[in-house]
């Protein structure tokens, strides 16, 4: 069995752990590979290595790294078919969806190409007589970043081309789940210039994670998972002295009013229900349909899901398989959940089977009409192809049924109203927001983050705000004054 390594100072290594996790394809349900579960003493290696190369690459100018910056994405967009191809191998979905992937990815690298621009402090000159003041941007040091299945190559790229472009060099612990993805990428950047032990891969679990919280030269942690454990690593990681973002999970809400354009707003709630299998953290899970809405939306949708084209990644058009046979059976447990709860069950996608593929774990598109925020499958994220339809009266009931759940990753309303609209920006508690946009994934050169349980730690994820997370500042009071004495004072300094 092809055994999956890390990647520590340039080059694949085995590791000194004999412990192995399997990989498979979804769609034929087969074993594929088996990835190496570093041990502490593999994260040890690694974070040496990343330590090593911190002082050459922080004094690296910044234009030098921003050139291998610009080879770097000159190469994952030559590589883009392959890359989306090793994705969809791994994880199930569709290549071309894996292709938006890397697009989305590349976004964070183009913006992390502007570098220079982007460390440039503040200055005020004359502050006081002589004196000036300004802002520098530093790099902490060895970073790390911990991230999820679902999106293998966009994620990781969310953090690392901002931290390294910042003078970092970084640690990125990859899900077991789909691990191959990565060291493509560690071989892309070393093909574009980068030094050894800039970018290293440690491959592993629970064990691999706690290390690298723990650790004392890891000076900040990336973390992009489920909400129990984003909340975990935030407190142990802080216990540990780092500075720390953790992305959690989600339950996206998209609100309908009865003046939307119908067609659209069915249309958003499938693509972006069942797109990628619904195993996005910005899916969204929950219509609320409002007023007449509903009654009009639920059979439009139905209609659309039943052309839609489920089957293996490479050849599928619309929809892969899940990620494992136990997520799969948890998704069809919620389904059976929902029905014993009373919800009703519009589409089943229970039991589907693709010909030639009868051991992939694929489960079929799968609406509910009239849940309610009691049930289990409104409380709980499933993280699959399951869409629950809400009815409520109002807009208010719409709106403050959003702000009572506990996420708050991503909203979205439909409606031709603008007040409507404006009134929906102003008062949901929730991250990000579109309006007649169903999934507001921030472009690249604005920042990512929910609010509530979606996001522990002040900071947003890439975009400015990534450029903030991987540097810290520092401010300086300069004097270079005529060469005339003023004397001794003891009291506060004042300018002026
Ligand atoms: P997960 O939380 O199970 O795993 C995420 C990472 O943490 C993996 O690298 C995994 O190896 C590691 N991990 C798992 N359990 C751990 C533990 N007990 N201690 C330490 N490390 C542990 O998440 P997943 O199943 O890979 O991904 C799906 C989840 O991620 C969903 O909840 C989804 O909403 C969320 N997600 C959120 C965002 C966001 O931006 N907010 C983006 C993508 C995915």
């Amino acid at each position: 069995m092809r055994l999956i390594s890390h990647w520590i100072a340039g080059s694949p290594t085995r590791g000194k752990s004999s412990r192995t996790s399997p990989v498979y394809d979804p769609a034929t349900g087969r074993q594929t590979a088996e990835v190496g579960l570093a041990e502490p003493a593999d994260v040890d290696e690694a974070v040496a290595a990343a330590v090593a190369a911190f002082p050459t690459w922080r004094e690296t100018p910044v234009t030098r790294r921003q050139r291998i910056l610009f080879r770097f994405r000159d190469l994952v967009t030559a590589h883009a078919d392959e890359l989306a191809r090793l994705v969809s191998a791994e994880h199930g979905k569709t290549v071309g969806d894996a292709a938006g992937e890397v697009t989305r990815g590349l976004e964070v690298v183009e913006f992390a190409c502007g570098i220079p621009h982007l460390l440039k402090g503040d200055y005020s000159e004359q502050v006081s007589t002589a004196i000036d003041t300004y802002t520098l941007r530093q790099p902490l040091g060895v970073v790390a970043g911990i991230t999820p299945f679902n999106f293998p190559l966009m994620v990781p790229m969310w953090m690392y081309p901002i931290a390294i472009a910042a003078g970092n060099t970084f640690v990125l612990k990859p899900s077991e789940k789909d691990p191959s993805t990565s060291l493509r990428v560690a071989e892309l950047w070393a093909e574009a210039g980068l030094p050894d032990g800039v970018f290293n891969v440690v491959q592993g679990d629970k064990p691999a994670v706690d290390r690298l919280l723990e650790h004392p030269d890891v000076r900040a942690v990336s973390f992009v998972g489920s909400t129990p454990v984003a909340r975990s690593i935030y407190a142990t990681g802080c216990a540990h002295g780092k500075r720390v973002q953790a992305l959690g999970g989600a339950k996206n809400h998209m609100i309908v009013l009865p003046d939307a354009d119908l067609e659209l707003a069915a249309d958003s709630a499938v693509s972006a229900a069942y797109g990628s299998a619904g195993e996005r953290c910005m899916a969204i899970s929950v219509v609320v349909a409002v007023g007449s809405a509903g009654d009009r939306l639920v059979p439009m949708i139905a209609e659309r899901m039943r052309n839609l084209d489920v089957g293996p990644g490479d050849r599928a058009k619309d929809m892969g398989p899940l990620i494992t046979r136990e997520h799969r059976d948890r998704v069809a447990g919620y389904v059976d959940r929902g029905v014993e709860e009373g919800a009703e069950l519009v589409v089943d996608g229970r039991g589907l089977t693709i010909d030639g593929f009868e051991e992939g774990f694929f489960f079929g598109p799968t609406l509910f009409d009239r849940v309610t925020p009691e049930m289990t499958i409104y409380r709980d994220e499933i993280f699959g192809p399951v869409l629950s339809v809400v009815r409520a009266d109002t807009y208010d009931e719409a709106i403050e049924l959003v702000n009572r759940n506990p996420w708050g990753n991503g909203t979205a309303v439909f409606t031709n109203d603008g007040g409507a609209a404006r009134k929906f920006q102003h008062e949901i508690e929730v991250g990000m927001v579109g309006i007649n946009v169903p999934i507001p994934v921030p472009l690249g050169f604005y920042s990512f983050g929910g609010w509530k349980d979606s996001i522990f730690g002040g900071h947003a994820i890439y975009g400015p705000a990534g450029v903030d997370f991987y540097t810290r500042p520092k401010v300086v009071i300069s004097r270079w004054p005529d060469p005339v004495h003023r004397g001794v004072d003891l009291g506060f300094p004042r300018h002026g």
